[in-house]
């Protein structure tokens, strides 16, 4: 089953790791969380990007998982 996602853009409230590049995400700094379209995402694991991640990739590239896993 497809669920369309989309990212948000969030302040670290608590660390968090880069799904893209396994970089740490600061408490403060900037990223970018999927959210579902659709009501039922906290079945799924949202990921979540740090920022230098969404300018390199972008948002299509990130949701389609296309990007290079390190
Ligand atoms: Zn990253």
């Amino acid at each position: 089953m497809y669920i369309q996602t989309r990212l948000i853009n969030k302040t670290a409230i608590s660390p968090k790791v880069c799904t893209s590049c396994n970089s740490e995400i600061l408490i403060g700094q900037a990223y970018h969380r999927e959210e579902g379209v659709k009501e039922h995402l906290h079945s799924l694991i949202a990921r979540q990007f740090c920022s230098d991640c969404y300018a390199k990739y972008g948002e299509l590239m990130l949701l389609s998982g296309r990007f290079d896993r390190k």
